[in-house]
């Protein structure tokens, strides 16, 4: 039997009985993170790694049955040995370890290569079988330095103040808005936020010493605005909360935007390719470094990845359907 296997309610270990990231509501949920499509509600026990506690109370309800551990300390469920190891994706992210009988699978969740200054880097585990993502497993998604992507912000920050407009930066609340108020902050830069990045960032000030962003509100001073960045989500886009302040410059964090035409479609004045997910060369190097023979992709361009797995690489290679990556990105 194997160690963990594809259940329509997720990814089952049945020698421990528990879920990794189930999508329909189970007695007891490994979770690797904090991001709605890996962590819901409805399971009766969770476990994630202690960095993901505040986040998925605020998420998930105060009164969920949430157990945590720290990174590489293994945790025994039912006899079978699990280890949460750094995934470098989001604050709290992890790759669940899985060992039963001297057999190894571990679960990346979602992961990237790049130290993001933030999240506790991604780190390689050994193992017999790898159930990695595969959300950028396409050859022409490679990300630039993310000093780099900073450094364009920056610029356009204040081309956007000479001209006397707002900059508005579209990101994802929980991760790549972390990231960018980190290092932008550095740079001296002030945030007004979007209800949802403000209270994402309170919650990550309870985790760890972390900048402060101020709530943006109508009778915010217009001047003082103007000086800083508007940080919001992407479902705020072409709302009229955010047509109020105007004129602006919009410019989404993605690694969508690293494809052209990309940026032009979603109507943004500006696109950087910023992601907290692997890039193909991130993918293949991680793949590599477990040594593992058996790879499955979860969510992503999981036909492309496998079969450069199968073909390049000689591994043992298939694709698992999940319900993973349907809120992100
Ligand atoms: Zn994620
Ligand atoms: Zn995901």
């Amino acid at each position: 039997m194997a160690l963990i296997s594809f259940t329509d309610r997720g990814l089952y270990c049945e020698q421990g009985d528990f879920y990794i990231d189930p999508w329909k509501p189970v007695r007891r949920a490994v979770i690797t993170h904090g991001h709605a499509d890996h962590s819901r509600t409805g399971n009766q026990f969770y476990f994630a790694h202690t960095d993901s506690y505040r986040i998925m109370k605020w998420r998930l309800g105060q009164d969920i049955s949430l157990q945590t551990a720290g990174y590489n300390q293994s945790l025994n469920i039912n006899g079978v040995s699990v280890t949460l190891y750094p995934a470098g994706h989001i604050i709290g992210s992890a790759q669940v370890r899985v060992e039963y009988k001297g057999e190894v699978w571990v679960v990346s969740g979602d992961y990237k290569i790049e130290d993001d200054g933030v999240t506790v880097p991604f780190e390689p585990v050994k193992c017999h079988t790898f159930i990695t993502e595969s959300t950028f497993g396409l050859p022409i998604y490679q990300w630039k330095p993310q000093a780099e992507i900073i450094s364009n912000i920056h610029d356009w920050v204040l081309k956007n103040r000479a001209q006397g407009r707002y900059s508005v930066l579209s990101a994802y609340s929980l991760g790549k808005s972390q990231r960018l108020v980190h290092a932008l902050a550095q740079l001296g830069h002030k945030f007004y936020a979007h209800g949802s990045v403000y209270y994402m960032n309170e919650v990550i000030k309870e985790i760890m010493p972390f900048p402060h962003v101020h709530y943006l509100r109508p009778e915010t001073p217009k001047d003082e605005v103007k000086d800083g960045i508007i940080m919001i989500p992407p479902s705020a886009i072409n709302t009229p909360w955010i047509r109020k302040w105007a004129p602006h410059s919009l410019g989404m964090c993605s690694g969508w935007m690293q494809v052209r035409g990309a940026q032009r479609r979603r109507n943004a004045d500006a696109g950087f390719p910023f992601s907290d997910h692997a890039d193909w060369p991130g993918l293949l190097e991680a793949i590599k470094a477990t040594g593992a023979s058996q790879v499955y992709a979860t969510h992503g361009f999981t036909a492309a990845l496998s079969r450069f797995l199968r073909e390049e690489y000689h591994l043992d290679a298939g694709i698992v359907k999940t319900a993973f990556g349907e809120d992100e990105e």
